[in-house]
């Protein structure tokens, strides 16, 4: 266990490095920052910052010689620059779980892999691709990039009928695509779940996820899934904790179908948004259980006291701040970012909805 005092070198600056540096700190440990963006989320809350970019090789250097162990915030740090640092320092989880999650072709091969299913999926790279791929899927399907979408960013939705017009994959970007086909969902739930070093594992009851705009509005728990849906998906999460030699925080995208079964949508492999309620309905939260994996303490209890309902506040939503402190059973969150454009996750809270009977 690295001994309180240690410093956690954390890449990446948004909400969930800073969410990571509050638990850090409330276990006596120290965080270091990586991120180019002064003022940062995770800076403000930070012990110290470079502001530097994820790959630039001194930054790196420095990050390695002031750091007892480097985890990170998001998915899409250079799987080179993860590499690098590990030469020199334990970066948890292993940058594998970066080349898994960063692209989707990839990761839908690494899923199914493990017996776990996805939706149908083809990688395209031409309009001919798009087209071929379109009939197979009955003229329906979600395009997306391979890399760099999140928040449902770089897709496009095709529900049957619409040609492909020359172009189609330019307008893309020009870029590597996936096309999945349109699974008929009757919710979307995520399973939070954790490793240790030891391959000890704990798993958060699933969350009932609603999207707005591509972006997550909230987390219901319970899912209203039945038991053996919620099984299969913390068993899917454990099962590829397992398969990356993972330590740390993972969240798992899933969507439900109507007769109960699961088909994995992605992996984070990261804390995650859909995770935020646990710092209200758990005595562990997800934060603190990444800092407990990545530190080498035992891992927290995963169990809810509570039934709670998560909801980020996006742009605007944070003027209704004064009115959610006003509630009792409310916990809000915000994340220090100065202006509030639109699509912009300002912050969240939980309402809690009643004790968890379970
Ligand atoms: P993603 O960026 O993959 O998380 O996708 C964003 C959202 O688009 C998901 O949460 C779903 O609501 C929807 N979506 C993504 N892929 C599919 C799919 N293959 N079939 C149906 N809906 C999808």
């Amino acid at each position: 266990m690295l001994p309180p005092g240690s410093t956690i070198g954390i890449i990446g600056g948004g909400q969930l490095g800073r969410m990571l540096a509050m638990a850090a700190a409330r276990l006596g440990y120290r965080t270091l920052v990586l991120e180019p963006h002064a003022d940062c989320p995770a800076a403000q809350v930070a012990n110290a910052q470079i502001a530097a970019a994820y790959d630039d090789p001194r930054a790196l250097a420095e990050l390695a010689a002031r750091s007892d162990v480097v985890t990170y915030e998001f998915e899409n740090v250079p799987v080179e620059a993860a590499a690098r640092l590990a030469r020199d320092v334990a970066v948890l989880p292993p940058p594998l779980a970066l080349e898994v999650a960063q692209d989707r072709l990839t990761e839908k091969d690494f899923i199914n892999g493990r017996g776990i299913r996805t939706a149908d999926y083809r990688a395209i790279d031409s309009d001919a691709d798009l087209a071929a791929a379109l009939a197979a899927f009955g003229g329906r399907g979600v395009l997306k990039t391979r890399r760099l979408g999140y928040d449902g960013k770089g897709q496009r939705v095709f529900r049957g009928g619409e040609a492909v017009t020359a172009g189609a994959h330019a307008a893309m970007g020009g870029v590597p695509l996936i096309l999945e086909s349109l699974v008929a969902f009757d919710c979307e739930i995520s399973v939070i779940a954790a490793r240790a070093a030891d391959g000890s594992v704990a798993a958060y009851d699933p969350a009932r996820n609603v999207h707005r705009d591509g972006i997550l509005h909230t987390s219901t728990l319970p899912a209203g899934v039945s038991e053996a849906t919620a099984a299969a998906a913390r068993q899917a999460a454990v099962s590829l904790l397992d398969a990356l030699g993972y330590v740390g925080v993972i969240g798992v995208e899933f969507f439900v179908l109507p007769d109960g079964s699961l088909v994995a949508n992605e992996i984070a492999p990261r804390v995650h948004n859909s995770g935020h309620w646990t710092e209200a309905a758990c005595v562990v939260s997800q934060f603190e259980q990444h800092v407990r994996a990545v530190a080498g303490l035992p891992l927290g209890d995963p169990r809810r006291h509570s039934d709670c309902v998560m909801q980020n506040l996006i742009g605007d939503d944070v003027l209704s701040v004064s009115d959610l402190a006003r509630e009792p059973d409310v916990l809000v969150h915000l994340y220090g970012k100065a202006e509030a454009r639109p699509g912009r996750k300002m912050g969240h809270f939980t309402r809690l909805t009643g004790s968890f009977a379970g």
